[in-house]
């Protein structure tokens, strides 16, 4: 039978993620001087529904799936957020995801709160027909608490676009007529937003190429390693190699490749998806995940999932720049190690907002049924991008602050000013 629960490790883990992620926020929440009431308010979700999922097997078995979605905060707007369907998802887990959304939403000034979706499942091992039922019957389930009013989940680790015109049709036949700002991250041909696909890697780059002109380092002589080589890890490469950096390392979880004089990425872009892996790739060498991550590179991106940067590998960076393309891709701890080490962070909930921002864009023109061109989008997209880099590097020089702690900041008081505004009773 399918993995439909976490292990006890995971659980462990998730809840380990939640307490340092709600950790974090006390700490700068208490620094802000914030009433400990609005503290309490913010540690807990606001909404959460946990599920048990039937679903017939292809073999004619039911299997019943650990699900949930997790609304944290409905202060700013309708909650927004992505629906990961893995194996060691777990409610913690996707309640600490849903409270770094709404801190990211809030960061780019986009109103919307915080959301997650999890579901515990192996995808790569279930047919298309077995995942097809997963997803409409999750969709079935959560079709009460979502909306374009309500919550517009994405698609996030393990979902896609697939994945979200599965939801948008659930819904819809629940509504009765299409309702396609339910989610974003849709193909086109329903209602996407142009811009989409590749958004987080673009917004990345955007942001890098910022951060490296302040600090002096030329793109074309500069060189990069990417840690996880998904959907945000190879958008991110494309958009990266075409500034003209040469990324020297790529990897994924069964470990990476390394050349020297830099990889023609999208050659192995093509290799990773005939072959599944990116080992083996003409002309590179092997390479571990530890090694890759202790680089001598300008940027290091880790794109793959929670804390791969720990306080067990902190001390080995010796990259210039980290772009924090995971969620979470960086240990509280490491975080620490690596501020005191005069290593620049670029946070998550920065570097990663690309995807939110554009399905901000996407949930908008759904609602006007009026659709923008990529150069529209594009502007509209740097814009905000690269404002909100401007505005948290001044907090960061002016307070002498990480650019984290800028970030937190920023989110944390444009969150705590919509609930004073509003009032947290009745
Ligand atoms: P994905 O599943 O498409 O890719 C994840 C990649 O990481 C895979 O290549 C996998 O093999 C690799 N990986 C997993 N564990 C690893 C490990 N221990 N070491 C090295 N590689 C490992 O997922 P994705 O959508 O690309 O998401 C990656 C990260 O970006 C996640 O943290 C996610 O939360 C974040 N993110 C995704 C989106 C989005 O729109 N997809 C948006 C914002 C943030």
């Amino acid at each position: 039978m399918p993995n439909t629960t976490a292990s006890p490790k995971a659980v462990k883990v998730g809840q380990e993620f939640y307490r340092d992620v709600t950790g974090e926020m006390r700490e700068i929440a208490a620094s802000m001087g914030l009433p400990d009431i609005y503290t309490k308010r913010l540690e807990k979700p606001q909404k959460t529904l946990s599920l048990h999922l039937p679903v017939m097997m292809d073999n004619g078995e039911i299997a019943l799936f650990d699900a949930w979605r997790v609304q944290h905060n409905l202060f700013r707007g309708p909650s927004k957020g992505g629906i990961r369907f893995h194996p060691d998802i777990t409610l913690e887990k996707t309640i600490a995801h849903a409270a770094l959304m709404t801190w990211k939403c809030a960061v780019v000034n986009i109103p919307f709160g915080g959301a997650k979706g999890g579901v515990c499942c192996e995808p790569k091992k279930m047919s298309a027909s077995e995942l097809e039922r997963l997803t409409r019957r999750y969709a079935w389930e959560i079709s009460p608490i979502i909306g374009p009013e309500k919550d517009i989940p994405a698609p996030e680790v393990g979902t896609n676009e697939t994945t979200m015109a599965q939801i948008m049709d659930g819904y819809s036949t629940f509504a009765g007529y299409s309702v396609s700002n339910v989610v974003s991250g849709k193909p086109l041909s329903l209602g996407g937003s142009v811009g989409r696909l590749g958004a987080v890697g673009r917004g990345l780059v955007h942001i890098l190429k910022e951060s490296a002109r302040d600090h002096e380092i030329y793109l074309y002589s500069s060189t990069a390693a990417i840690q996880g080589f998904g959907v945000v890890g190879m958008s991110t490469a494309q958009y990266l190699s075409e500034t003209g950096c040469t990324i020297v390392a790529v990897s994924d979880s069964l470990g990476g490749i390394y050349k020297e004089d830099g990889l023609n990425i999208e050659a192995v872009i093509e290799y990773k998806k005939k072959n599944g892996r990116l080992e083996g790739f003409p002309g590179s060498e092997k390479i571990t995940n530890e090694e890759l991550i202790a680089l001598p590179v300008d940027f290091l991106i880790p794109a793959a999932l929670e804390y791969t940067i720990n306080n067990k590998n902190a001390d080995s960076i010796k990259a210039s720049i980290i772009a924090e393309a995971a969620n979470a891709g960086i240990s509280p701890q490491a975080n620490k190690i690596l501020d005191s080490r005069g290593i620049i962070v670029l946070p998550d909930i920065l570097v990663n907002a690309g995807g939110i921002v554009v399905s901000y864009f996407e949930w908008v023109q759904d609602k006007q049924q009026f659709f923008w061109g990529d150069l529209e989008v594009e502007e509209r997209f740097q814009g905000i991008m690269i404002s909100t880099y401007r505005i948290l590097d001044e907090m960061m020089r002016a307070e002498k602050i990480s650019m984290r702690t800028a970030a937190l900041k920023l989110a944390i008081g444009r969150v705590a000013e919509a609930m004073r505004f509003r009032g947290l009773c009745p």
